[in-house]
């Protein structure tokens, strides 16, 4: 590949000042390594990774995976492709390498979605979306990170949440949201702010909080309907992780928050909100640590469906007639975060008209805007990654693109605008359980437990 074809678009990268933070926090060095080239460095790294390494051996180049990966389909650059990577990758590990081809890693590697459809399609199981983690890291030591991404992973780090909201201002959007609640429902939710509970909820704060304020209304208007003893934090206000996409070091020093939090808290049941690879982080790593001391960890759409299937919440379906809905599975619910049947279920109880986006959920295609694209300066390339829902949205001939997860909301706030003038239409989206906060008809008076039984909701 010669240097020429290295397309336009590029992450800006991290400024030494927050790189050297989060070095900090996770006790690295990059300057451990004294006089050594970085290209030497890179492929010592690559070669001493024996899972990369049986990755890379594994491929065989069969091109399989170019026929769904989102990045080939929309810009047909072969660098930008999953066997584009993996050539790559390879490149540096069978030599030492040089600036260019640091450089093209940097590129392509950080224009990769982690969306994992190519692993789905590749006959012998090759997750390039692993791959490209572990680049990632990798560069990371060399100091080569986006700067959107760090500075996301910084605040996630220093506050607890994505926008590194000061705890004053979550305070104030939480009492926000209350008096939207009482106003539109006409009934006074109960919701605790860092006090003892039965169980902790965890918003993804980036969008619930902000543009998906119903989203996070539906949350507590569900549980206060299922009179459950709930907190919220503002220590640890957030499911979000962007840890998962850089280096698994800082993936797990956000997730300890939450645990540290949720102990602190003395909660039974941690709740997690609508957030696609949040909700992967959460299911792998967050609730395994939490059951060693003895809490539960789960999902409000779990919640809502059994809540539905037990007639436990009172609603009128019609008032979300307004739409024809398309559900958009988010990409880490639907590959490996068993979270598939449940928000179908739930949106075909709340709706009367709805149609699906992807025959196969495992073949859901990603909103172009998680993994670092929702960098500013990444748009443009985002918005490409985005035309193949766009199209396909277009096609079935839906209004409403339901999608319950933080980044994908993100993404469509900023695209849908563009997309629709180009394409002269008004097709909008919303959360999953925004259509739940629509259509509940709340009582006027619901008893708060503070010990209730509510294993079996979970
Ligand atoms: S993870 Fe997604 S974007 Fe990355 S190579 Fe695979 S299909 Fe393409
Ligand atoms: S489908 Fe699998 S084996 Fe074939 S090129 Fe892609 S990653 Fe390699």
């Amino acid at each position: 590949m010669s240097r020429e074809a290295v397309n336009e678009y590029r992450h800006e990268k991290a400024p030494s000042n927050i790189l050297r933070r989060l070095h900090d926090r996770v006790k690295l060095d990059p300057g451990k390594h004294g006089e050594t080239e970085p290209g030497a460095l890179l492929t010592i790294k690559v070669r001493k990774n024996r899972s990369l390494v049986m990755s890379l051996s594994t491929c065989m180049d069969c091109g399989a995976c170019l026929t769904v990966c989102p990045a080939y389909l929309t810009t047909r650059n072969i660098r930008n492709s999953p066997l584009g990577r993996i050539t790559l990758a390879k490149s540096m590990m069978e030599r030492r390498i040089n600036d260019d081809v640091i450089n093209e890693a940097y590129t392509y590697f950080w224009q990769c979605l982690t969306c994992r459809r190519c692993t789905w399609a590749c006959p012998f199981g090759v997750d390039v979306a692993d791959i490209t983690r572990t680049i990632r890291s990798i560069l990371y030591e060399l100091n080569l990170v986006p700067s959107y991404v760090a500075g996301v992973i910084d605040n996630l780090e220093s506050t607890g949440n994505f926008l590194g909201f000061p705890e004053d201002v979550l305070k104030e959007l939480i009492i926000n949201a209350v008096n939207e609640i009482r106003l539109e429902k006409g009934v006074d939710v109960r919701v605790k702010v860092n006090e003892a509970a039965y169980a902790l909820l965890l918003p993804s704060a980036c969008a619930d909080y902000t543009i998906a304020l119903n989203t996070f209304k539906g949350y507590v208007l569900l549980l206060n309907e299922l009179g459950m003893d709930f907190t919220l934090s503002t220590r640890a206000p957030d499911i979000t992780n962007y840890g998962l996409f850089m280096d698994e070091r800082h993936m797990r020093l956000i997730a300890e928050r939450i645990v540290e939090e949720a102990r602190r808290l003395g909660v039974k049941l941690v709740i997690a909100g609508e957030c696609g690879h949040g909700w992967r982080v959460f299911k792998n790593y967050v609730i395994p640590r939490l059951r060693e001391y003895g809490i539960e960890g789960t999902h409000i759409i779990y919640i809502a469906a059994e809540a539905i299937k037990r007639n436990l919440v009172r609603f009128n379906a019609s008032l979300n007639d307004d739409a024809t809905y398309i559900y958009m599975d988010p990409c880490h619910y639907a590959r490996g975060g068993d979270l598939v049947k449940e928000p179908r279920f739930v949106l075909r109880s709340v709706v009367s008209r709805y149609m699906e986006l992807n025959e196969k959920p495992e073949l859901a295609i990603c909103c172009g805007g998680t993994s670092g694209m929702l960098a500013k300066e990444m748009e443009e390339l985002s918005t490409k990654y985005a035309e193949l829902w766009y199209q396909g949205v277009i096609n079935k001939g839906a209004n409403c693109i339901v999608v319950p997860c933080a980044a994908c909301k993100l993404q469509m706030d900023r695209i849908l605008p563009k997309l629709n003038k180009l394409h002269e239409r008004k097709i909008t989206f919303t959360g999953l359980m925004d259509l739940v906060y629509k259509v509940i008809i709340p009582r006027k008076t619901t008893k708060i437990s503070p010990y209730p039984n509510h294993e079996d909701l979970t």
